[in-house]
């Protein structure tokens, strides 16, 4: 039979898949052996896709209302809602929310309407949530967002720092590939996290910080590398800069990131001893008020280093959802422009030109939580939703379902047709679902791959980028949105990056410009910037030189008696953000049937808790019950509970009530490990 080369829906390891169409709605699937992203492995989340892509829960038409519509109708009012609302209230007062769902020719066409032609920065994308502060930290260090490492640095490294990441349930395909490192070579594996997750049960060394201490930590390291003696001072010399007082500023303080010294010690051992190390950072970083500060400090442990640009060295985000990093490179983050551009007039001129825009955007728009926040104050009138879920996902998420239901004009773009957040659309748009999108998407390690086909559109499902043309078309756009499929937009996206490069950009996809559509459905994987975009050590910057951040560790926050605990959250190893796919397959909830409260037993018995009994999680933004699973994983005084459950699955659990919508003031990124919260028995 007939083997379809695509990649999997789900995390950013980016997996390719050999899918056997065997029937209606039917496939085998199998990891592709020549993807170099997993070499034919796939994880429970990725094998079991095929029972996830049943017509059950689709929406197959137009919505406006509770009312099936057509898709001239529904079309037609989306365009001139935003037409209306741009003229009455201005372009600020549109926004799109999108999602590492999309593929990057929808990412590219959302961003193209919102920036150049409705004249608004605000798209934002649920990957703010995700990865920004990773984002912000390459940026400041490296002058452009790019990941410096590729998954064959791990082969070769013999140091694995594993920072924030329960690698072995969320990245599953990499941690086989860590942990193929340590049988072939005897690679050393470090997980440093505040709870003892199955990673850490597995790593040579696991060093259990308090939250939000990475800062203390890294920094401590890299001022105990100078006392002996490993900074590389020729590197640091010839390929970065540092701020004054650099060195000064750093101090060896392990008990600020709740550790001792002799635990202290054993870390620095290995890193000394260990030259190919690789630090890969994960949502435990980013999703913190001081995520930026804990991505730089790792950065600059590197660099101090001269750990970077050579095999099996450097610090290594790696991205929750299968397209995070597509949105990334188009400009699907408000904080950025398009193709890696940012917002200097300069740089805005150089997109209103490559695009003939009318309308350009005049600076950066309003990321997720402030988004929903001005949405909430009536200021955004209309807001498009695109395969994402924020009533469920996004923190504070009873106040933003409040924003949502007070927005005149709600539209949401989804395969399904019942979640959370269609609950609140006035329309509701059909889009191609996974097996269905036909495009491309980027992995953690900037490896471009393609998304194929394997069945028809299910019922009058679109594409999210032709859907979006549609209306940028009936908003009077029809020269700038006419592209005949997928391919034509990825070739103009290709020569956006291309001819709007200054030349030191390192992503520039030039090789790729008039690809035919033969061609782009051939395509095989392949990096942007290659498999090590910092080997020639010329960094994104005006001097080429990487900048190592001064930064400081936060201050302890203040104990509040109202909420004791601090509230981390998370994945689970066989459920996917808010569950309407995952949902699906019976074998996947078999795993974990329903979520979990986990506390330290010391808690447990002082608050009169018991294994197995329903305990309710109070914070200041909402309450919710859970089961309890006493641990001693748990760190006294720390608290854990899975994201995943909504309304429609559970009549509680429901986790991302409970989080406040504090930020990382440079990267917008919430902080989702670290809230505070009571706990009692119910
Ligand atoms: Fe899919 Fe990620 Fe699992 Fe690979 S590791 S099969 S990309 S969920």
């Amino acid at each position: 039979m007939n083997i379809i080369k695509t990649t999997c829906a789900y995390c950013g390891v980016g997996c390719g898949i050999d899918a056997t169409v065997t029937g209606n709605r039917g496939v085998t699937i199998r990891g592709d052996p020549d993807h170099p992203a997993n070499r034919g492995r796939l994880c429970s989340k990725g094998s079991h896709l095929g029972e996830t892509i049943g017509l059950e829960g689709r929406l197959l038409h137009p919505q406006i209302g509770d009312q099936r519509s057509d898709w001239d109708t529904a079309l037609n009012l989306v365009a001139r809602s935003i037409t209306d609302t741009v003229a009455e209230y201005g372009p600020d007062s549109v926004a799109f929310y999108v999602s590492g769902q999309l593929l990057t020719e929808d990412y590219y066409v959302a961003n193209k309407l919102m920036k150049g032609f409705i004249g608004s920065g605000n798209i934002d994308t649920n990957s703010r949530l995700c990865m920004s502060s990773a984002v912000a930290a390459y940026i400041r260090a490296f002058g452009e967002d790019v990941v410096p490492c590729s998954y064959s640095d791990l082969d070769e490294a013999e140091l694995i720092i594993l920072v924030g990441s329960n690698t072995a349930w969320c990245h599953p395909v990499v941690w086989q590939r860590i942990e193929a490192a340590r049988a072939a070579h005897g690679a050393k594996i470090v997980v440093i996290d505040p709870r003892r997750t199955e990673t850490a049960e597995q790593a040579d060394l696991f060093i259990q910080i308090a939250p939000d201490s990475d800062v203390a930590l890294f920094n401590s390291l890299l001022a105990e590398m100078q006392v002996r003696k490993a900074v590389d001072a020729d590197f640091l010399d010839a390929h970065a800069t540092l701020p004054d007082g650099f060195w000064s500023s750093l101090s060896i303080s392990p008990a600020l990131a709740g550790i001792d010294e002799a635990m202290f010690g054993a870390l620095a051992d290995l890193v000394a001893a260990h030259p190919r190390m690789i630090t890969l950072f994960s949502q435990g970083a980013n999703q913190s008020v001081v995520g930026t500060d804990k991505g730089n400090a790792i950065i600059n442990l590197h660099l101090g280093l001269g750990r970077i640009g050579r095999p099996g060295m450097g610090p290594f985000s790696i991205t929750g959802q299968p397209n995070a990093m597509g949105g990334r490179e188009v400009g699907g983050l408000a904080s950025t422009l398009a193709c890696h551009m940012g917002f200097s007039e300069e740089e805005r001129d150089r997109a209103q030109h490559f695009w003939n825009a009318p309308n350009m955007c005049s600076g950066p728009g309003l990321k997720a939580v402030d988004m929903f926040r001005a949405i909430h104050e009536g200021k955004i009138k209309f807001l498009w939703v695109m395969a994402t879920n924020p009533a469920v996902s996004m923190p504070d998420a009873g106040f933003v379902r409040e924003a949502m239901a007070r927005c005149p004009m709600v539209v949401v773009s989804d395969c399904i047709a019942e979640t959370d957040t269609t609950a609140f659309a006035h329309v509701k748009l059909p889009a191609l679902g996974w097996s269905e999108k036909d495009g491309t998407v980027t992995n953690s390690e900037r490896m471009i791959s393609r998304q194929r086909a394997l069945f028809p559109p299910a019922g009058e499902a679109r594409a999210d980028w032709d859907i979006i043309a549609e209306v940028a078309r009936r908003m009077g756009h029809e020269h700038a949105f006419t592209w005949a499929d997928s391919a034509e937009v990825f070739d103009e996206y290709c020569r956006q990056t291309a001819s709007e490069n200054d030349g030191t950009r390192k992503l520039d996809l030039s090789d790729w410009v008039g690809l035919n559509k033969a061609g782009y459905d051939a395509l095989e994987p392949k990096y942007w910037g290659g498999s090590s975009p910092f080997a020639d050590w010329k960094f994104t910057t005006p001097d080429h030189k990487a900048r190592l951040i001064a930064v400081t560790p936060p201050q302890t926050r203040k104990a509040d008696p109202a909420y004791p605990f601090a509230l981390n959250t998370g994945r689970y190893r066989d459920q996917w953000h808010t569950m309407t796919r995952t949902g699906f397959s019976p074998k996947l909830s078999q795993h974990r049937r329903e979520p979990l409260l986990e506390i330290h037993p010391d808690d447990a018995a002082a608050k009169g808790i018991k294994d197995a009994a329903l305990a309710r999680v109070q914070t200041p933004y909402g309450t919710s019950l859970f089961r309890v699973r006493v641990s001693d994983g748990q760190r006294r005084g720390e608290i854990f509970v899975p994201m995943h459950w909504t309304d429609q699955t559970s009549s509680d659990g429901r986790t991302n009530l409970l989080p406040g919508p504090h930020n990382d003031p440079i990267s917008g990124q919430p902080g989702f490990k670290n809230g505070k919260a009571q706990v009692e028995p119910f």
